[in-house]
């Protein structure tokens, strides 16, 4: 008798958001048995606190002991959240990058939504209600490259079998037509696509333009409330979107018929989360598309490393837009030698004559220009020319950012700030000297030299107001700004025709940066800012300012060479045993007390040494991390080389107690990692 009620026990496999990377089981009470499935949320103790969990499997038997087994309190879906398709991928995701399940499962949901249990009314998100461009070219005709790469990808489509497509394209060759075409056909054949961008707030044309060409679009946006999000996912989920467009959390978008994956400018470091979970959400759309027979397009001018050498291998298939459309020229690049005006002009310019120059002519024709410099604020340090002082943080070891509208000193990492000191905090002296230069003086210095001129500055300091980065555009787009100033906010997927000219203040600004992506990164973002260039009938030149004018990674973009470019990068990343030509695992260990974290991270890095496996890799020593300490936390890291993905995952799964955080101190693991600071 009692063997039998033990026989027909149900366990169900439970995954909870919590740090460890485990499934709990708890016994499905006999009123549950019907109302259970994989996908549902219950509500079970975990410990003496009620937790939230996935059921994600069930078994009759478990090992060990049953008596201390807790039934599930209560089921809270009435169906399913997640498929079993999203619960393998979600689990492969969590090995992948040595993270929890429960937190993947986490990230997969908006916030509104784990909260409510019913369904909201459908709501559309302001900037698509709002009047949508109706983009006069509806139906354009598609050019001969276009079309081959469109014609590929379709029929790649109609075979629905796993495929991924590397659309290099230089800018303005029109990709996003290549994709808007293909998701046409995917929609046709009844499939859905999920589109992601970079920061969707900095791309709203593209936005409308992907609504103004399909019916059933649902928007995922940072911008938009919490419960936006989570009427956006609901019509996701209710299988009412066709195509589902957002930034790198749209991936776990629910989507039920999944066709096609398209990643717009896939080199965009922002794919990357840099929080636990810490998932690249193209290598992630990867593993999701061949898991449920879809098709990848990733499209750039300025692929990643790591996808160009994939196509050069054949695990990509590359498709290449060469030229402009209607055969419109690439801007005419110049690059300006800053050490030469320097030399003539004996002081520093922040804009150089060339550039001056170019910008009367082209303020003359009524036409407009965009200057981009990716630092904000007024001056980049403030030091006290007397005794050496120099204004830091103190929560982190990082100058403080003057900002002279405010008159304060910032810290760009953790916000805080001071009122700048008139006299020096140390010696008392007066004579604060603020050097270097970001956009508020940027701004300044074009307002001086074109007072008649409206010019408008555009920075994560001037958007922290809602909706302001798209008025401002909206007012750029008409004509009602003469020049605009910006950070990389307006480095992409910016498309206006009366801007005819480009100026990159300090172009070579981030390649001293103690990072092996450094010259990856500045040539995709000055060729990004360049392609701003020139969009329209009326042409289009760049000049761009640097201190290292021979440097290749400046060099190319003069000559819109991404080839040559990659080449002698790939040659680089080869010496050294970089990605794509090894994995990195990057372990970094912060925590209040210096010496503790020290002695910390001493200790794991000696146990990772000891395995067997770090043998058949290179394991780099330990050092402070570039920002050695932030917001009160010291920093640590160190780095290992591994030929493979699999060494890198058999060190974190099998060994993952070596890397556990401990007390105050906390230990992040980061597989491929893209930031090195
Ligand atoms: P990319 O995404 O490669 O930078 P876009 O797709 O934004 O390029 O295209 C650049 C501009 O060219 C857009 O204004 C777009 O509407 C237009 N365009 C795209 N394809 C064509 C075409 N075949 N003929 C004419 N104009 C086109
Ligand atoms: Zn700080």
């Amino acid at each position: 008798m009692q063997k039998d009620i033990l026989d027909s026990s149900l366990y169900a496999a439970i995954v909870i958001n919590t740090p460890l990377n485990k499934v709990f089981h708890y016994l499905v009470p006999l009123a549950m048995h019907d109302k259970i499935t994989i996908g549902k949320r219950v509500r079970v103790y975990f410990g003496k606190r009620k937790l939230i969990g996935f059921c994600v499997g069930f078994s009759n038997q478990i090992d060990y002991d049953i008596t201390k087994v807790k039934p599930i309190v209560e089921i809270i879906d009435e169906n399913p959240l997640l498929s079993s398709d999203m619960l393998a991928w979600t689990n492969w995701i969590s090995n992948y990058y040595g993270c929890a399940w429960g937190q993947v499962l986490d990230s997969a949901l908006p916030s509104a939504v784990k909260k409510r249990k019913r369904p909201l009314k459908k709501k559309l998100p302001p900037e698509l209600s709002a009047e949508i461009v109706k983009e006069k070219n509806q139906n354009l005709i598609l050019n001969l490259h276009q079309n081959t790469a469109v014609k590929s990808i379709i029929s790649a489509v109609n075979q629905q079998k796993y495929k991924t497509f590397l659309l290099h394209g230089v800018t303005g060759s029109g990709k996003t037509e290549v994709y808007i075409k293909a998701i046409e056909e995917v929609v046709k054949i009844g499939k859905q696509a999920i589109v992601l961008v970079p920061e969707i707030a900095l791309t709203p044309q593209t936005v409308k333009r992907f609504a103004s060409r399909f019916e059933n679009i649902a928007v995922m946006h940072s911008d938009l409330t919490t419960a936006q999000r989570a009427n956006e996912w609901q019509q996701v989920y209710q299988n009412n979107a066709d195509v589902i467009i957002g930034a790198r959390s749209c991936i776990f978008a629910p989507t039920s018929r999944l066709g096609i994956i398209i990643i717009d400018e896939e080199h965009e470091t922002s794919f990357k989360q840099d929080e636990a979970p810490r998932y690249h959400a193209r290598d992630c759309a990867i593993k999701r598309a061949y898991q449920e027979n879809a098709i990848v397009v990733l499209g750039s001018a300025t692929p990643s490393l790591e996808s160009f050498y994939n196509a050069q291998i054949g695990k990509y298939t590359l498709l290449e837009l060469p030229e402009r459309v209607s055969h419109r020229p690439l801007p005419k690049v110049n690059i300006i030698d800053m050490r030469e005006q320097f030399k003539q002009f004996k002081r520093m310019t922040i804009i150089s004559k060339p550039l001056e120059d170019a910008m009367h002519k082209v303020l003359m024709r009524n036409e407009q220009i965009i200057l981009f410099l990716n630092r904000r604020g007024y001056a980049t340090s403030a030091n006290c020319p007397q005794c050496g002082y120099t204004a830091k943080c103190k929560a982190c070891e990082v100058s403080l950012t003057y900002h002279k509208r405010e008159d304060k000193l910032i810290c760009h990492y953790c916000g805080f700030s001071i009122m700048a000191p008139n006299n020096c905090p140390d010696c008392f002296l007066p004579g604060i000297k603020f050097s270097g230069y970001g956009t508020q003086r940027v701004e300044e210095a074009v307002k001086m030299l074109f007072p008649d001129k409206t010019v408008t500055r555009i920075d994560s300091d001037i958007t922290i107001k809602r909706n302001r980065c798209e008025e401002i555009l909206n007012d750029f787009g008409s004509g009602n700004i003469d020049i605009l100033i910006g950070t990389q906010m307006i480095a992409k997927g910016l498309d206006f025709a009366n801007v005819t000219l480009v100026g990159v203040i300090a172009a070579d600004g981030a390649l001293h940066l103690p990072d092996f992506r450094a010259s990856e990164k500045t040539f995709s973002l000055v060729s990004q800012v360049a392609g701003r260039a020139g969009r329209g009938e009326k042409g289009g030149s760049v000049i761009v300012q640097a201190t290292l004018p021979d440097h290749y990674s400046i060099k190319c973009v003069a000559t819109h060479d991404y080839i040559s470019f990659a080449k002698n990068e790939l040659e680089t990343r080869k010496l050294f045993s970089y990605p794509p030509f090894s994995r990195l695992l990057r372990v970094v260990v912060r925590g209040p007390n210096e010496d503790k974290t020290r002695a910390f991270i001493k200790d794991i890095h000696n146990k990772i040494n000891a395995l067997d496996v770090v043998k058949r890799g290179v394991l780099l020593d330990f050092t402070p991390c570039p920002i050695a300490k932030l917001r009160t936390d010291f920093r640590f890291h160190f780095v290992f080389k591994s030929p493979g993905v699999s060494i890198i995952q058999q060190i974190i799964n099998e060994y993952s107690d070596i890397l556990k955080s401990k007390s105050d101190m906390y230990v992040a693991v980061d597989v491929d990692p893209i930031s090195m600071l």
